[in-house]
């Protein structure tokens, strides 16, 4: 099931990179898998999937001791700044800096561990008052700030729009995020500016944000199934 699944995203991926006028290859799928027994994950890991995106530092933890080495986490969570220390230790991306305070926070234990730390920062594009993110207005100041002061590879831009039933909703949203991705690249202010990271779709619209851009789709449902709550 969990590979029938996976199978299915990849070609549905695949699809949607080309009416872009994209290669497949420029779209890597985030296995969103918060409340996913690590059995499920591992299923997943045997039909080829190694990027994973948790959303809560203590399970992430307790499932990586029971899974492969070789597998790449990507932290998709809320974070705290008195869980920075945990998430540098854990996680290869941090897709979630939202403000100053949690950016020099994971620098400094960054630095401590002599780790390269790749991050995005989340932007709150629909301006939603209840939802993480930095609002796209300060977003250039926050990336320069980050760009100036420390040793953090900022990749690109991740977001969670308001959420609709219907995907079309988020087209705006994502395009929104492309564009100021593509503004703050011009100001050269990410790690490589020829090739920033859009990380932005989920079970329900990421072929609408890989139409627009997308690079890294975050899905949980489609692959591993309804989660318990
Ligand atoms: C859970 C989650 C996802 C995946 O959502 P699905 O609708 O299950 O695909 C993506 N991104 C974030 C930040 C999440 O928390």
């Amino acid at each position: 099931m969990i590979c029938d699944n996976l199978a299915h995203i990849q070609k549905t991926i695949a699809r949607s990179a080309h009416k872009a006028g994209r290669g497949p290859g420029t779209v890597k799928l985030v296995a969103a898998s918060k409340t996913v027994q690590p059995d499920a994950m591992l299923t997943a890991v045997r039909c080829g999937q190694m990027v994973f995106g948790e959303n809560y530092i203590q399970e992430a933890a307790d499932k990586m001791v029971r899974l492969p080495v070789a597998i790449h986490w990507h932290f998709i969570g809320h974070l705290q700044s008195n869980k920075t220390r945990q998430a540098v230790e854990l996680f290869d991306v941090i897709e979630t800096v939202d403000r100053w305070k949690v950016a020099a926070a994971l620098d400094s234990h960054a630095r401590s561990f002599h780790k390269n730390l790749s991050i995005l920062l989340q932007v709150n594009i629909g301006r939603e008052p209840q939802k993480s993110g930095v609002l796209p207005e300060a977003a250039e100041t926050l990336l320069r700030k980050i760009a100036g002061e420390t040793s953090l590879r900022v990749l690109g831009l991740m977001t969670m729009p308001p959420y609709s039933p219907e995907p079309e909703r988020s087209r705006p949203y994502f395009r929104a995020l492309s564009q100021l991705a593509q503004r703050l690249a011009a100001l050269g202010l990410f790690a490589d500016n020829d090739r920033v990271d859009l990380s932005m779709g989920m079970s329900n619209d990421y072929q609408i944000a890989i139409e627009e851009g997308a690079t890294l789709v975050r899905v949980g449902t489609a692959l591993f199934g309804t989660r318990q709550p």
